[in-house]
């Protein structure tokens, strides 16, 4: 038993590495023009224009690293040369069936204009099982839309979520980061999202190991083999219920007014954007490829998407059914939203989160 609390905690230390201050800036013009990047760490796709299956290219190992990352190619894949096989069609013919583009198998511009967008480092398809469009049927309809919508959010696999006796969920942050109150009020209305629709309230702890969700901001590599890339690219990832992990990429510019209305510099990304799709992953949902979802892994820089579409209440409520004071007709809240739309994501469901999960439960029981 002594050992198991040993690994847990040694566990919970590695989690821990590289803690930063992040660069949060309360507006746009805030932004320092100095620190503003020319562009992502994924613009080098730019250059694999027209490659198709057969051809040979340099950048495309690099692609398929990325392609392996968000699930679209098998983590048994290793051929990691520049050659275009037809595992990598398949991907990129699976990619752009999630994200709604044609399946034409090549990198079109359609398709490397998607690519490069900044987003959710979760995965789209976890263990091989398809989630978004690329693995379902076409034929799941809302019961009760006038419209028959196609719904397409998805959940983790076996479909995880926080048991019902456990309604109202702790939240703390890394202590390291030292959040001013404006960022945490920003979490308030991210997970007021989701109470609204759901049974589910959130309370925020100072008691951050003891916690349901931690959240914090970390830099680079910081021990859940989930590295961050620095500004843009990825720029956050949650874990499934119950592991409640949310870790935000320190390094980008997170923007806390949601005022993205006028010559948004190209980095900046605002913070309740992605903080409403993360927590969604924290609550057991996946990736959507429907584009007004919260759910839908990308998001452009200088956007704002922080209310909940119908396919992430949908999915949210099949997992947790509603709240009794939600009348369906969509938020109730306050939009502070100038031009409105999109956000991020992915979620970690690889085997640091399952053995993060396991010892979590054994040092319970012991
Ligand atoms: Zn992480
Ligand atoms: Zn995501």
């Amino acid at each position: 038993m002594k050992l198991v609390a040993v690994i847990f905690l040694f566990s919970l230390i590695s989690v821990d590495l590289n803690p930063v201050s992040a660069n949060f800036f309360p507006n746009i013009s805030s932004i320092p023009a100095s620190i503003i990047p020319n562009g992502s760490v994924w613009d080098a796709f730019g250059a694999l224009h027209g490659c198709r299956r057969g051809v040979k290219s340099q950048g495309l190992a690099s692609l398929k690293k990325y392609f392996q990352l968000f699930g679209y190619l098998n983590t048994s894949y290793d051929d990691f040369s520049d050659d275009f096989d037809e595992f990598l069609e398949s991907a990129v013919k699976n990619y752009q069936l999630n994200f709604n583009l044609n399946q034409t198998g090549e990198l079109d511009a359609p398709t490397l204009k998607h690519i490069v967008l900044p987003r959710c480092g979760n995965a789209d398809i976890v263990n091989g099982s398809s989630t978004m469009r690329s693995g379902k049927s076409s034929s799941a309809y809302s019961a009760n839309s006038t419209i028959h919508t196609v719904a397409h959010y998805s959940f983790f696999p076996n479909r995880p979520r926080w048991p019902a006796e456990k309604s109202q969920l702790t939240y703390a942050f890394a202590p390291e980061n030292q959040l001013s109150d404006v960022v945490r009020g920003i979490f308030v209305k991210a997970f007021e999202r989701w109470s609204e629709v759901t049974p589910l309230t959130f309370v925020e702890t100072t008691t951050f190991n003891r916690a349901d969700l931690r959240i914090g901001f970390f830099s680079g590599d910081h021990g859940d083999g989930e590295p961050f890339d620095g500004v843009l690219g990825t720029l956050a990832h949650a874990f499934s219920p119950p592991v409640g992990l949310l870790h935000f990429d320190g390094e980008e510019n997170w923007v806390t007014d949601g005022n993205f209305l006028n010559g948004s510099p190209m980095s900046a990304v605002d913070l309740e954007s992605v903080a409403v799709h993360e927590i969604g992953h924290l609550l057991g949902l996946g990736h959507s490829s429907v584009e007004d979802a919260i759910m839908y892994p990308t998001i452009s820089s200088g956007i704002r998407k922080v209310e909940l579409a119908n396919d992430d209440i949908m999915g949210i409520q099949e997992l947790y059914g509603s709240n009794p004071n939600y009348n369906g007709s969509g938020s109730t809240l306050n939009p502070l939203t100038p031009r409105g739309e999109r956000d991020t994501s992915g979620a970690p469901t690889h085997g640091f989160a399952l053995v993060f999960g396991l010892l979590s439960l054994l040092l319970f029981l012991v």
